[in-house]
């Protein structure tokens, strides 16, 4: 078998691949980035959150998104039967990006991927690592091109941002079980979609629906909106037909989507994702690390998945710059502990979202506005901001804020009674 040899192999030309890529490659390393798909390729995960934006400029990328003229989205809305809550970037707490886009992903991963390779990286497409052995000295990958050949890369490092492929997980046993349940996603691209106007065309739409689900309306720049729909296996069972069908009905049977999507048309079939929480036993190994997707994903409900992805590769990028050079490093402090905060800020929220916390604080009567910019914060990705306290005690803020505002509207309601 050929063996090509590299300082680092990056296994996926994701956002957590081409981000690495751009960081690493400034720094002078010899990569290979080997990325399994075609580009341009279609894949879920189309909102973005304001703190990417700093993650792309860092990395030198964001003139190559700039450019695309996506969707610019300022904020996020939720609604719930005739109740709303309507989160504005700009009031948020923690200081950065504002404004982020909404992105058809095909389109946005092939920039960034085209970006880097104009550096110099090389980027082998439809080539797919299927096995990896690490040794003292070095990390070998076997490598299958797309005529079903193989050759061996030796590298000193692996990155594995193989996002749903989870090529190192499934490779070296690290799989463990969410601490979420079993949900599916079923979703479509549209036109037809009725906007509203102005600064809020851009903002992404939360509708819960009236039988425990909940729909996203994400709206781009090239007239195509994507919409998508959350819930247990036993929701969708209600809904019967053939994918496209189903999800037509199930959009049109939220009140808020209704409005907006009675004239949708569909753009291509609907796609059906289940079981797509994952997490791992652990982030990093003598040779490798885990970055993106490939780590943990818990749920799309806050847009956090890119996000997570550019941070993670940010900051693996910087660890193993340092330790190519010959330094010290602490996988675990310097990255394990920083991707954990990060997941484990957005897992509180995905939690209280869940058991009905959020919600109670989303659409309460008696907000309280310097309270909101926190929480605003955290859904635009600010979520290593310690001074932020919906970031520092996530968990503990949360649970007493939806006690505080459930007593008040308690209270209320039985005055008026
Ligand atoms: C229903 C749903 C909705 C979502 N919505 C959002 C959203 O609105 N906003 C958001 O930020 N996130 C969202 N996400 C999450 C988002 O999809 C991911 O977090 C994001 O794509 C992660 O980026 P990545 O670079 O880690 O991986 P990916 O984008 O998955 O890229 C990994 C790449 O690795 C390649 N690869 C896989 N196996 C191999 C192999 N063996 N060899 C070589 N290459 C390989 C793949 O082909 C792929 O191109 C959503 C997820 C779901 C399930």
């Amino acid at each position: 078998m050929n063996q090509i040899e590299v300082d680092v192999l990056i296994i996926g030309a994701g956002p957590a691949g081409s981000s690495a890529a751009a960081l690493l490659h400034r720094e002078g390393f010899k990569l290979l980035v080997v990325e399994k798909q075609k580009f341009p390729r279609f894949v879920i995960g189309e909102s973005m959150l304001p703190s990417s934006m700093n993650w792309l400029k860092e990395a030198g990328l964001l003139d190559a998104v700039e450019e695309k003229k996506f969707m610019r989205k300022h904020g996020a809305v939720f609604l719930r039967g005739n109740e709303t809550c309507n989160f504005d970037f700009s009031s948020q707490f923690t200081e950065g990006f504002k404004y982020t886009y909404q992105v058809p992903r095909a389109e946005f991963d092939q920039a960034l991927a085209d970006a880097v390779a104009a550096r110099g990286v090389e980027i082998l497409y439809q080539h797919g690592v299927t096995a990896v052995n690490f040794t003292p000295a070095a990390a070998l990958a076997t490598v299958e091109k797309p005529d079903g050949e193989k050759f061996a890369v030796k590298a000193k490092f692996i990155l594995d941002c193989s996002g749903y492929g989870r090529v190192l997980p499934r490779l070296l046993n690290l799989e463990a079980p969410s601490n979420f349940p079993t949900r599916e996603s079923l979703f479509t691209h549209i036109t037809g979609d009725h906007r509203p106007p102005g600064r809020e065309e851009g903002k992404i739409w939360i509708c819960i629906h009236p039988q425990d689900a909940w729909i996203w309306i994400i709206p781009f720049s090239n007239g195509k909106t994507s919409v998508g729909v959350v819930a247990t296996p036993e929701f969708f069972k209600k809904f019967p037909g053939a994918p496209d069908e189903q999800l037509r009905a199930i959009l049109l049977s939220d009140p808020n989507a209704a409005k907006r999507l009675a004239n949708m048309q569909f753009v291509m079939p609907a796609q059906r994702i289940s079981g797509y929480s994952c997490a791992v036993k652990q982030l990093y190994g003598e040779r490798f690390a885990l970055v993106g997707n490939a780590t943990e994903f818990l749920d799309p409900v806050f847009s956090s998945g890119v996000s997570l992805a550019f941070a993670s590769a940010n900051r693996a990028a910087k660890v193993l710059t340092r330790q190519l050079r010959g330094e010290t490093v602490d996988w675990q402090v310097e990255y394990a502990d920083y991707v954990m905060q990060g997941i484990n800020t957005f897992r509180a929220y995905v939690a209280a979202w869940y058991d009905d916390k959020l919600p109670q604080i989303f659409f309460s009567a008696n907000r309280n506005p310097d309270i909101m910019r926190q929480v605003c914060s955290v859904l635009a990705g600010y979520v290593w901001d310690k001074t932020n306290p919906y970031v520092a005690q996530a968990d503990r803020a949360l649970g007493l804020l939806a006690k505080i505002l459930g007593g008040q509207s308690t209270a209320a309601a039985r005055k008026t009674s």
